[in-house]
């Protein structure tokens, strides 16, 4: 993983959260206080404009910065968890790198294992869990069965949607939409939303 792709993430996710813009809002306002879409557009932003600051660092050091902006910047619940996540990613680069599928895939889980820990949560509560969970099992499995990078990234894509629709069933038991109880039911958590959009970009990146 080069810092330059991580820019290049940076700015095709800031795109596509923007052309969810609706998606996202509507959601967060069903079962959410409806900033959601507004704390990630403003994390977005701030990444995007921090490109040259970014540009000179190795991949660690700028997923570190970013975690760091995006604790401040997203605000929220998943502001702290989207910032950890990066924290934790960066950590795991730091430490064991990222050039093969396998450990990018432990890089992954680390971050996921630092919004579970950070949150308090796991699978089956109606979070954003519920996508980046069965995507980080996934990619754990396949890049450790030696899968092909265009069908583990395929895999990934449709992991993260299936993880997503699934929300809409769930009662949720963390965050606002717990206070809710059974009227959460046929609302797709907002969170699970955007890791869905953000999954479905990156991938769609590295495909090329
Ligand atoms: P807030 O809930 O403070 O308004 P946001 O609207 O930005 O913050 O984010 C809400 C999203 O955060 C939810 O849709 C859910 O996916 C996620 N979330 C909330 N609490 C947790 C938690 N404990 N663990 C994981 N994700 C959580
Ligand atoms: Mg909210």
């Amino acid at each position: 993983m080069k810092t330059e792709f991580i820019l290049q993430a940076a700015q095709a996710v800031n795109a596509a959260i923007l052309s969810s813009e609706s998606a996202i809002e509507s959601l967060d306002r069903e079962i959410g206080d409806g900033d959601h879409f507004i704390n990630m557009k403003r994390g977005c932003a701030t990444i995007v404009t921090m490109y040259d600051e970014l540009a000179s660092l190795s991949p660690d050091a700028a997923l570190q910065k970013i975690g760091m902006k995006l604790l401040s910047t997203i605000g929220g619940a998943s502001g702290p968890l989207i910032g950890s996540f990066f924290m934790a990613m960066a950590k795991t680069v730091k430490e064991q790198g990222a050039e093969t599928l396998p450990q990018i895939a432990a890089v992954f889980a680390a971050g996921v294992e630092a919004i579970k820990n950070r949150g308090k949560a796991d699978l089956g509560e109606k979070t954003m869990l519920d996508v980046l969970i069965p995507v980080s099992r996934t990619f754990t499995q396949l890049a450790a069965e030696g899968a092909e990078r265009a069908p583990l990234l395929d895999a990934l894509k449709r992991e993260a949607e299936t993880g997503m629709l699934a929300t809409r069933d769930l009662i949720a038991t963390k965050g606002r939409a717990a206070f809710l109880g059974e009227r959460a039911i046929g609302h797709i958590d907002p969170g699970a939303k955007t890791s869905q959009v953000i999954i479905q970009t990156v991938c769609d990146l590295a495909l090329g």
